[in-house]
């Protein structure tokens, strides 16, 4: 299972996607996962490496996540 991650950074325009992968036995509903967004390890743009994930609603405004069977 795999999560893939589109992210459209406020800071520098850059659109960039990254795929990921999580451990976890059952689907999750995006709803979920950003129900456990962490916003303690910082979540950086690839390309100009703001941070992303300063608060939830930051990070569900920049990037958005498309789980993959
Ligand atoms: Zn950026």
């Amino acid at each position: 299972m795999g999560l893939s991650y589109t992210i459209d950074c406020r800071a520098c325009g850059a659109h960039t996607e990254y795929r990921t992968t999580i451990c976890r036995s059952r689907s999750l509903e995006a709803t979920t996962i950003a129900d456990h967004i962490d916003t303690e390890c910082a979540i950086r743009c690839p390309v100009c490496r703001a941070r992303l994930n300063k608060s939830r609603a930051d990070f569900l405004s920049q990037v958005s996540i498309v789980i993959e069977a």
